[in-house]
């Protein structure tokens, strides 16, 4: 692409993205194609020669577009709801620019550089303690497995060297309830742990975490000669957004010599708020600990970050260097040391234009505005005699479901599953659901920087209309 190319084209993107920041809600919010359609528009193959930016930008329109769910859509309510600050997409670009690779130090100085300063910034914001080190992955999944996979290394067993196959190893073993994210058995399928050995742990009324079960479930497996390899407790669990008692959780951890892995994924950044800053007690006793920019901190995909209390821990269970990337540099983090990947994207870039764009009371507002519309519509929830909340909602994601009088749990159910289905057919606005102990349970999670009263109204209105009609 020649110089006035890139610009021309750059600007006419420019125009493309300052509109759909302005109005996304233009778009339906949930893409209304079948599946199939959009492969159906596209060639089979690639193209031989080479095409024009406006033919391929036009095909980005009329293909790509009905086929987008728009995350940045102010309706959207499903999962956590998410969306990317403008600054950040900036930043996005910038880094795709460079297209470095940020593996060793010398790879990009800067880029490892920002990295560490950005991790202690987002560490002090909500109270990450002092001296742990954070490495930004891709997701709160690799994230976690690469926590456990760290848990497993501490245990001296010779895993590394020897595998874990064809010789006596104990028996691991993964404890977590059934709110924790399935990551969690997806690492234990990944780490040779098995499904089978993850133990879930039971929970209170309020889906969280009961400390004595875990002490008893402990106490069980060590007896029977099996080797705890890790605790995994949630700070806004995926579901309904409970809070395991982490410092209670953390004792068990200590006097039972476990790892202690944190799940913050969602939540976690709401500690950034003094109020909500005592969600971090007794993560200072834990080992590891996840928080994902890209879920409430308005950094695009993807961004998660993991602390560790001891990064060495880290390294001996990934670092391998081979000859072509050995290096002489000391006192520098090789950030492909932590993980398995080697090349890694520049995505400190992306955080530090959020962090320094919004700074740290242009977040607290915003998070506390998304808090703030979750109460509001809890309590309209509430005051509906045919409707209920069904679990606490400490951050912004209530969980609640249409249920008059004598209706049973199974009608209750089906019933529940056709209102989330016509809700999300309208167009106007997503929500999502989860079963809470078997009960199902719609879900209207806040998160997005766009939205505004008139959209968590419309959403409740909308959701009345369809239980009815
Ligand atoms: N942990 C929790 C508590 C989550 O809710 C989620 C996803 O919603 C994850 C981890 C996985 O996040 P990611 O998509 O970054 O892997």
């Amino acid at each position: 692409m020649e110089r006035g190319e890139i610009g021309e084209q750059l600007a006419r993107v420019e125009r493309w993205i300052e509109e759909y920041f302005a109005h996304p809600e233009r778009y339906a919010v949930v893409s209304r194609v079948s599946p199939g359609e959009i492969e159906a528009m596209l060639p089979a193959v690639a193209p031989e020669r080479g095409e024009a930016f406006d033919r391929i930008f036009g095909d980005f329109e009329r293909i790509i577009l009905p086929g987008i769910t728009h995350w940045n859509h102010p309706r959207f309510f499903a999962y956590f709801a998410t969306s990317a600050a403008p600054i950040a997409v900036i930043a996005d670009a910038l880094a795709a620019t460079l297209d470095v690779k940020v593996m060793l130090w010398r790879t990009s100085p800067a880029a490892a550089e920002l990295e560490d300063v950005v991790m202690r910034w987002l560490g002090k914001l909500i109270g990450v303690p002092e001296g742990w080190t954070g490495i930004i992955y891709d997701t709160a999944s690799i994230g976690g497995f690469t926590a456990l996979a760290a848990a497993r290394e501490a245990l001296d067993i010779g895993i590394r060297e020897h595998g874990a196959s064809g010789r006596d190893v104990p028996v691991l073993r993964i404890y977590a309830t059934a709110q924790t994210h399935s990551h969690i058995e997806k690492a234990a399928i990944a780490l040779g742990v098995g499904l089978e050995n993850v133990v879930f742990v039971p929970c209170d009324a309020q889906f969280r975490m009961r400390p004595d079960a875990l002490h008893r479930a402990l106490d069980e497996d060590i007896s029977a000669g099996k080797r705890p390899l890790a605790i995994v407790a949630t700070i806004g669990t995926t579901s309904s957004t409970s809070i395991d008692p982490i410092a209670m959780i953390a004792e068990v951890a200590k006097r039972h010599h476990v790892w202690l892995h944190v799940d913050a994924a969602y939540a976690g950044v709401a500690a950034i708020m003094p109020e909500f800053r005592h969600i971090m007690e007794g993560v200072e006793q834990a080992d590891s600990f996840v928080v994902n920019p890209h879920k409430w901190l308005f950094v695009p995909m993807d961004c998660s970050v993991l602390y560790v209390r001891d990064e060495s821990i880290l390294r001996r269970a990934f670092s391998l260097v081979p000859e072509y990337l050995s290096t002489p540099e000391q006192g520098v983090h090789n950030y492909m040391d932590y993980g398995l990947q080697l090349g890694r994207r520049f995505r400190a870039l992306k955080l530090w234009f959020v962090l320094r764009y919004l700074g740290a009371e242009g977040i607290r507002e915003r998070l506390r505005s998304h808090i703030a519309l979750a109460d509001e519509f809890a309590s309209w929830v509430e005051a509906e005699p045919d409707w209920e909340v069904l679990a606490p909602h400490p951050f912004s994601v209530v969980c609640f479901r249409y249920r008059p009088e004598g209706m049973s749990e199974e009608e209750a159910e089906s019933v529940n599953a056709r209102i989330m289905e016509r809700v999300n057919a309208s167009g106007e606005v997503f929500i999502s659901h989860t079963k809470l102990d078997g009960t199902y349970a719609l879900r209207l999670a806040i998160g997005n920087l766009r939205t505004q009263r008139s959209d968590v109204e419309a959403a409740w209105r909308i959701i009345k209309e369809k239980a009815i009609g």
